[in-house]
Protein backbone atom coordinates (compact mmCIF):
# COMPACT_ATOMS: atom_id res chain seq x y z
CA UNK A 1 0.00 0.00 0.00
CA UNK A 2 1.51 3.30 -0.87
CA UNK A 3 1.63 6.09 1.83
CA UNK A 4 -1.41 7.95 0.75
CA UNK A 5 -3.16 9.45 3.67
CA UNK A 6 -6.57 7.49 3.76
CA UNK A 7 -9.90 9.23 4.44
CA UNK A 8 -13.01 7.69 5.20
CA UNK A 9 -15.73 10.91 4.13
CA UNK A 10 -19.45 10.72 5.47
CA UNK A 11 -21.67 12.13 2.81
CA UNK A 12 -25.11 12.38 4.05
CA UNK A 13 -28.01 12.13 1.72
CA UNK A 14 -28.06 15.71 2.18
CA UNK A 15 -25.21 16.26 -0.18
CA UNK A 16 -27.62 15.09 -3.24
CA UNK A 17 -29.57 18.04 -2.92
CA UNK A 18 -29.40 21.95 -3.36
CA UNK A 19 -30.08 23.19 -0.33
CA UNK A 20 -31.98 25.97 -1.50
CA UNK A 21 -34.65 24.27 -3.73
CA UNK A 22 -34.27 20.86 -1.99
CA UNK A 23 -34.48 19.39 -4.69
CA UNK A 24 -31.84 16.51 -6.16
CA UNK A 25 -28.78 18.23 -7.64
CA UNK A 26 -25.44 17.59 -8.49
CA UNK A 27 -23.70 20.91 -7.47
CA UNK A 28 -22.10 19.43 -3.86
CA UNK A 29 -21.29 16.09 -5.47
CA UNK A 30 -19.17 17.43 -8.19
CA UNK A 31 -17.31 19.98 -5.95
CA UNK A 32 -16.65 17.22 -3.83
CA UNK A 33 -15.16 14.57 -6.80
CA UNK A 34 -13.17 18.11 -7.96
CA UNK A 35 -11.20 18.13 -4.71
CA UNK A 36 -11.30 13.98 -4.87
CA UNK A 37 -9.02 14.48 -7.66
CA UNK A 38 -7.32 17.51 -6.38
CA UNK A 39 -5.79 15.86 -3.65
CA UNK A 40 -5.50 12.13 -5.69
CA UNK A 41 -1.68 12.45 -5.15
CA UNK A 42 -1.83 12.71 -1.08
CA UNK A 43 -5.31 11.39 -0.27
CA UNK A 44 -6.87 8.32 -0.62
CA UNK A 45 -10.80 7.90 -0.17
CA UNK A 46 -13.50 5.95 1.16
CA UNK A 47 -16.88 7.39 0.44
CA UNK A 48 -19.67 5.84 3.16
CA UNK A 49 -22.92 7.68 1.39
CA UNK A 50 -26.17 8.10 3.48
CA UNK A 51 -29.62 8.24 2.40
CA UNK A 52 -31.24 10.65 3.98
CA UNK A 53 -32.26 12.72 1.31
CA UNK A 54 -34.63 9.66 -0.10
CA UNK A 55 -35.52 8.14 3.65
CA UNK A 56 -34.60 7.82 7.00
CA UNK A 57 -36.16 4.52 8.51
CA UNK A 58 -37.07 6.56 12.24
CA UNK A 59 -38.59 9.63 10.26
CA UNK A 60 -40.34 8.84 6.98
CA UNK A 61 -41.26 5.24 7.70
CA UNK A 62 -42.46 6.16 11.09
CA UNK A 63 -44.78 8.69 9.62
CA UNK A 64 -45.94 5.93 7.14
CA UNK A 65 -47.15 4.03 10.20
CA UNK A 66 -43.98 1.25 9.29
CA UNK A 67 -42.97 -1.10 11.18
CA UNK A 68 -39.29 0.35 12.07
CA UNK A 69 -37.21 -2.45 10.80
CA UNK A 70 -38.87 -2.36 7.75
CA UNK A 71 -38.58 1.68 7.10
CA UNK A 72 -34.58 0.88 7.92
CA UNK A 73 -34.78 -1.58 5.66
CA UNK A 74 -36.29 1.24 2.78
CA UNK A 75 -33.32 3.63 4.39
CA UNK A 76 -30.98 1.07 3.55
CA UNK A 77 -31.60 1.19 -0.39
CA UNK A 78 -32.51 5.29 -0.17
CA UNK A 79 -28.24 4.76 0.37
CA UNK A 80 -27.79 2.53 -2.23
CA UNK A 81 -29.54 4.57 -4.87
CA UNK A 82 -27.01 7.40 -3.77
CA UNK A 83 -24.19 4.79 -4.12
CA UNK A 84 -24.81 4.24 -7.67
CA UNK A 85 -25.22 7.69 -8.28
CA UNK A 86 -22.14 8.87 -7.02
CA UNK A 87 -20.41 6.27 -8.83
CA UNK A 88 -21.40 6.84 -12.07
CA UNK A 89 -20.78 10.47 -11.29
CA UNK A 90 -16.80 9.40 -10.19
CA UNK A 91 -16.35 7.40 -12.46
CA UNK A 92 -17.40 10.01 -15.84
CA UNK A 93 -14.65 12.04 -14.13
CA UNK A 94 -12.27 9.33 -14.51
CA UNK A 95 -11.97 7.99 -11.15
CA UNK A 96 -11.20 4.58 -10.74
CA UNK A 97 -13.58 3.35 -8.34
CA UNK A 98 -14.93 0.68 -6.11
CA UNK A 99 -18.55 0.07 -4.52
CA UNK A 100 -19.38 -2.25 -1.88
CA UNK A 101 -22.69 -2.86 -1.15
CA UNK A 102 -23.43 -4.29 2.68
CA UNK A 103 -27.06 -5.64 1.07
CA UNK A 104 -26.30 -8.47 -1.85
CA UNK A 105 -27.29 -6.54 -4.50
CA UNK A 106 -24.72 -7.46 -7.27
CA UNK A 107 -26.31 -4.26 -9.52
CA UNK A 108 -25.43 -2.21 -6.69
CA UNK A 109 -22.19 -2.76 -5.79
CA UNK A 110 -19.92 -5.79 -4.81
CA UNK A 111 -20.45 -7.77 -1.71
CA UNK A 112 -18.43 -5.95 1.22
CA UNK A 113 -15.49 -8.15 2.68
CA UNK A 114 -12.82 -7.37 4.27
CA UNK A 115 -10.21 -8.96 1.96
CA UNK A 116 -12.54 -6.82 -0.69
CA UNK A 117 -12.35 -3.94 1.02
CA UNK A 118 -8.44 -3.98 1.26
CA UNK A 119 -7.64 -5.25 -2.10
CA UNK A 120 -9.23 -1.77 -3.03
CA UNK A 121 -7.42 -0.21 -0.68
CA UNK A 122 -3.68 -1.36 -2.48
CA UNK A 123 -5.51 -1.17 -5.81
CA UNK A 124 -5.96 2.69 -5.07
CA UNK A 125 -9.42 3.10 -5.98
CA UNK A 126 -12.02 5.87 -4.81
CA UNK A 127 -14.14 3.34 -2.48
CA UNK A 128 -18.05 4.17 -2.49
CA UNK A 129 -19.54 1.78 0.92
CA UNK A 130 -23.53 1.87 0.44
CA UNK A 131 -26.06 -0.18 2.03
CA UNK A 132 -24.79 0.96 5.77
CA UNK A 133 -24.01 -1.89 7.73
CA UNK A 134 -26.75 -4.14 6.10
CA UNK A 135 -28.90 -3.62 9.20
CA UNK A 136 -31.75 -1.96 10.30
CA UNK A 137 -31.62 0.31 13.20
CA UNK A 138 -28.06 1.73 12.82
CA UNK A 139 -27.26 4.82 10.41
CA UNK A 140 -24.79 5.68 8.28
CA UNK A 141 -22.66 7.63 10.93
CA UNK A 142 -21.67 4.39 12.44
CA UNK A 143 -21.06 2.49 9.07
CA UNK A 144 -18.29 5.66 8.72
CA UNK A 145 -16.98 4.62 11.67
CA UNK A 146 -17.33 1.11 10.67
CA UNK A 147 -16.20 1.09 7.44
CA UNK A 148 -13.08 4.35 7.90
CA UNK A 149 -11.78 1.38 10.64
CA UNK A 150 -12.06 -1.26 8.02
CA UNK A 151 -10.10 0.31 5.98
CA UNK A 152 -7.34 1.87 8.21
CA UNK A 153 -8.33 5.66 7.73
CA UNK A 154 -6.55 8.15 9.57
CA UNK A 155 -9.67 10.30 9.79
CA UNK A 156 -13.12 10.12 9.15
CA UNK A 157 -14.82 13.54 7.47
CA UNK A 158 -18.25 14.18 8.79
CA UNK A 159 -19.13 16.76 6.02
CA UNK A 160 -22.74 18.75 6.96
CA UNK A 161 -23.94 21.69 6.98
CA UNK A 162 -22.49 23.81 9.84
CA UNK A 163 -18.36 24.45 10.48
CA UNK A 164 -18.03 22.10 13.59
CA UNK A 165 -19.87 21.12 16.50
CA UNK A 166 -21.60 23.45 18.41
CA UNK A 167 -22.97 23.75 22.42
CA UNK A 168 -26.18 23.96 20.90
CA UNK A 169 -27.96 24.88 17.45
CA UNK A 170 -26.67 27.57 15.47
CA UNK A 171 -29.43 28.02 13.51
CA UNK A 172 -31.60 28.77 16.58
CA UNK A 173 -29.02 30.33 19.07
CA UNK A 174 -27.12 33.18 18.07
CA UNK A 175 -24.44 32.61 21.66
CA UNK A 176 -23.89 29.47 20.19
CA UNK A 177 -20.36 28.38 21.09
CA UNK A 178 -18.09 26.54 18.72
CA UNK A 179 -15.82 23.53 19.65
CA UNK A 180 -12.32 23.33 18.16
CA UNK A 181 -11.67 20.29 19.69
CA UNK A 182 -14.01 17.71 21.93
CA UNK A 183 -13.73 14.07 23.05
CA UNK A 184 -16.34 11.21 22.18
CA UNK A 185 -17.10 11.10 26.16
CA UNK A 186 -18.02 14.73 26.32
CA UNK A 187 -19.87 14.38 22.87
CA UNK A 188 -21.94 11.41 24.25
CA UNK A 189 -22.51 12.93 27.72
CA UNK A 190 -23.25 16.41 26.12
CA UNK A 191 -25.94 14.63 23.50
CA UNK A 192 -24.60 17.21 20.78
CA UNK A 193 -25.93 15.43 18.49
CA UNK A 194 -23.05 15.20 15.54
CA UNK A 195 -23.32 11.71 15.97
CA UNK A 196 -25.29 9.08 17.05
CA UNK A 197 -23.99 7.69 20.45
CA UNK A 198 -23.10 4.07 18.98
CA UNK A 199 -20.74 5.77 16.12
CA UNK A 200 -19.24 8.04 18.63
CA UNK A 201 -18.96 4.57 20.80
CA UNK A 202 -17.06 2.47 18.32
CA UNK A 203 -14.89 5.57 17.49
CA UNK A 204 -14.11 6.31 21.28
CA UNK A 205 -13.10 2.26 21.78
CA UNK A 206 -11.18 2.42 18.48
CA UNK A 207 -9.84 5.75 18.60
CA UNK A 208 -10.56 6.76 15.74
CA UNK A 209 -10.48 10.48 14.90
CA UNK A 210 -13.61 12.27 13.62
CA UNK A 211 -13.20 15.34 11.83
CA UNK A 212 -16.54 17.70 11.43
CA UNK A 213 -17.01 20.40 9.00
CA UNK A 214 -18.92 22.56 6.58
CA UNK A 215 -18.93 20.06 3.03
CA UNK A 216 -21.02 23.22 1.31
CA UNK A 217 -18.16 25.49 2.26
CA UNK A 218 -16.12 26.28 -0.86
CA UNK A 219 -12.84 23.77 -1.05
CA UNK A 220 -14.01 22.84 1.99
CA UNK A 221 -12.13 19.01 1.39
CA UNK A 222 -9.02 21.19 0.66
CA UNK A 223 -8.85 23.35 3.21
CA UNK A 224 -9.60 19.95 5.84
CA UNK A 225 -6.55 18.53 4.40
CA UNK A 226 -4.23 21.11 4.09
CA UNK A 227 -5.36 22.20 8.20
CA UNK A 228 -5.12 19.94 10.87
CA UNK A 229 -7.45 22.40 13.34
CA UNK A 230 -10.34 22.79 10.05
CA UNK A 231 -13.57 22.00 11.66
CA UNK A 232 -13.92 20.28 15.57
CA UNK A 233 -11.61 17.41 16.28
CA UNK A 234 -13.06 14.58 18.06
CA UNK A 235 -11.07 12.54 19.69
CA UNK A 236 -10.46 10.51 22.92
N1 LIG B 1 -29.95 2.72 7.85
C1 LIG B 1 -30.01 1.53 8.54
N2 LIG B 1 -28.84 0.86 8.80
C2 LIG B 1 -27.64 1.33 8.46
C3 LIG B 1 -27.57 2.58 7.77
C4 LIG B 1 -28.74 3.25 7.47
O1 LIG B 1 -31.09 1.06 8.91
O2 LIG B 1 -26.62 0.68 8.74
C5 LIG B 1 -31.21 3.40 7.48
C6 LIG B 1 -31.78 4.27 8.61
O3 LIG B 1 -33.18 4.16 8.60
C7 LIG B 1 -31.36 5.68 8.19
C8 LIG B 1 -31.46 5.60 6.68
O4 LIG B 1 -31.00 4.28 6.38
O5 LIG B 1 -32.22 6.67 8.71
C9 LIG B 1 -30.64 6.61 5.90
O6 LIG B 1 -29.35 6.74 6.48
P1 LIG B 1 -28.91 8.08 7.28
O7 LIG B 1 -30.08 8.58 8.09
O8 LIG B 1 -27.70 7.74 8.05
O9 LIG B 1 -28.60 9.04 6.09
P2 LIG B 1 -28.02 10.53 6.12
O10 LIG B 1 -28.67 11.25 7.27
O11 LIG B 1 -26.56 10.43 6.35
O12 LIG B 1 -28.32 11.09 4.77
Amino acid sequence: MDHKKRILLKLTGEAFVNPATGKLAPETIIAVINQIQLLSHSHQFGLVVGGGNFFRGHKEGRMLGMTPSSGHQVGILATMLNGIILKDLLEQHEISTTIFCALECPAAGKPISQQGITAAVKKGDTIVFTGGTGNPFFTTDTNAVLRGLQMEATEIWKGTKVDGVYDKDPMLHTDARRYDQLTYLEAINKKLGIMDPPALALAQQFDQHVRVFNLFEPQAMLKAAQDDTFGTCITN
